[in-house]
């Protein structure tokens, strides 16, 4: 199946509605329909209301039945403008621009929308990292850098990203209660290969704990002037980039939908080589998906 890399070449695949459901269907049903309740296959259209009847019992399902896309009013095709935006935009896209864009009714239909798309995203498998990873954290909120380190009124944002030489590998990043052992610990266990990995941190004691788990942990030793020269140039260049997205961007984000931001980042940050795989992967994300309603996710206006 080809995927639309430009929005000429998007237009062209989906110039209207029908265009983006018959998309779908081929993806939700690539050897034709599967009734849901009986197993069989092969169903009449009901064009109108754009449901499938099964031909044997006579059950009707819609392509987008337990999907993000479930019970929607806005087209398809906006939604799909949604995946090629956060798909091809370096940076993503703003609700408001996003309103713009697509002149979707209002912005809170924009905002959640692309809030629907992202929760997708975290459902995708992480794979565990490996080699030489950077263990850190950070405070992101109010837009004025920490000045006083660890914290105070802030969100923590933990994570861990690999070495590989010259460049960076993989990263995760995840919102954190509070920089503590308990916390830190298990955020990195939960993220590496622990056979295969070397951790390098600061000197930050939260992270002692590490290498009695057996890890391989690699603190830096002394140096106050934290965030300095602490060894770990990954972890700040990404944390750089990510404030600078997420100010640029979103002109700041509330700390309640500051994780499914950090999908999005981290999902881009590690296809930033492949860029072709990225339209499907958000696409099957959103199929993928559970109906996300509205009223888990009471919008504010950030982001
Ligand atoms: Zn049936």
């Amino acid at each position: 199946m080809r995927f639309p890399s430009t929005l000429l070449e998007f237009q062209a695949q989906f110039p209207d509605d029908d265009h983006c459901w018959a998309y779908l269907r081929r993806i939700r049903w690539p050897r034709g329909f599967l009734c849901p309740r009986c197993g069989s296959r092969g169903s009449h259209f009901l064009a109108s209301r754009r449901l499938e009847q099964c031909r044997a019992c006579r059950y009707q399902s819609s392509v987008t039945a337990g999907t993000v896309f479930h019970g929607t009013r806005v087209p398809l095709r906006v939604w799909f403008l949604g995946v090629f935006f956060l798909a091809r935009h370096k940076k993503g896209i703003s609700a408001l621009q996003f309103q713009r864009d697509t002149g979707v009714g209002s912005y809170q239909t924009a905002w959640a929308l692309l809030h629907k798309l992202r929760s997708g995203l975290s459902n995708l498998p992480a794979p565990l990292l490996k080699g030489d990873v950077e263990a850190d954290e950070t405070y992101i909120g109010g837009y004025r850098e920490g000045l006083n380190g660890r914290g105070a009124g802030k969100t923590g944002v933990a994570i861990i990203v690999e070495r590989r030489g010259r460049t960076a590998g993989s990263a995760r990043l995840a919102v954190i209660p509070r920089a503590t052992t308990a916390v830190l610990t298990s955020f990195v266990q939960g993220a590496i290969q622990p056979q295969e990995a070397t951790v390098h941190t600061d000197a930050w004691r939260s992270y002692t704990a590490l290498s009695k788990m057996g890890i391989d942990h690699r603190p830096r030793k002394g140096g106050h002037g934290r965030h300095a020269l602490d060894g770990l140039p990954w972890a700040h260049t990404v944390f750089g980039n990510l404030k600078t997205w997420l100010r640029g961007t979103f002109h700041g984000v509330s700390p309640k939908h500051l994780q499914r931001y950090l999908d999005e980042f981290v999902f881009r940050f590690d296809r930033r080589w492949k860029e072709t795989e990225i339209f499907p992967r958000v696409l099957h994300c959103a199929i993928d998906a559970d109906p996300f309603p509205y009223h888990h996710l009471t919008a504010e206006r950030t982001g």
